[in-house]
């Protein structure tokens, strides 16, 4: 069983869900199971995919995620960060992103990484 975690702030939520409509094949395999944050959570459900969503991310969805991440409750992260826009817990994303390098956890912030990660399950 491996799990993954997807996230993705506002102005790439409609990346995120092209992006798991295009590898639907590899996402829906049974051994594989999504958390998220709430938001892209609810979007990833519309578009048909089994997701236990956490809080939304300006919440502490993020800081839910790392905690998963430090309990190796998580194996790889895909996260679509907006890098043009201001997000006011920009403390928790980098602490998700220090937790993937602290416990060497795979970590995509673009849909290229991403797709490249994927390719290697
Ligand atoms: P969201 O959170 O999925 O609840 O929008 C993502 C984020 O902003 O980190």
């Amino acid at each position: 069983m491996m799990t993954i975690a997807i996230i993705a702030h506002d102005g790439k939520k409609a990346e995120m869900v092209q992006f798991l409509n295009e590898h639907q094949n590899v996402l829906s395999d049974k051994n594989i199971k999504l958390v998220s944050t709430g938001t892209t959570g609810e979007k990833a459900k519309r578009a048909g995919f089994e997701v236990s969503p956490y809080l939304s991310g300006p919440l502490g969805g993020d800081a839910q995620i790392a905690s998963d991440v430090a309990e190796k409750k998580v194996d790889m992260v895909i996260f679509f960060r907006d890098p043009l826009a201001k997000h006011p817990h920009e403390p928790d994303i980098f602490m998700l992103m220090r937790l993937c390098d602290v416990y060497n956890v795979p970590l995509a912030t673009n849909p290229a990484t991403a797709e490249l990660l994927l390719k290697g399950l």
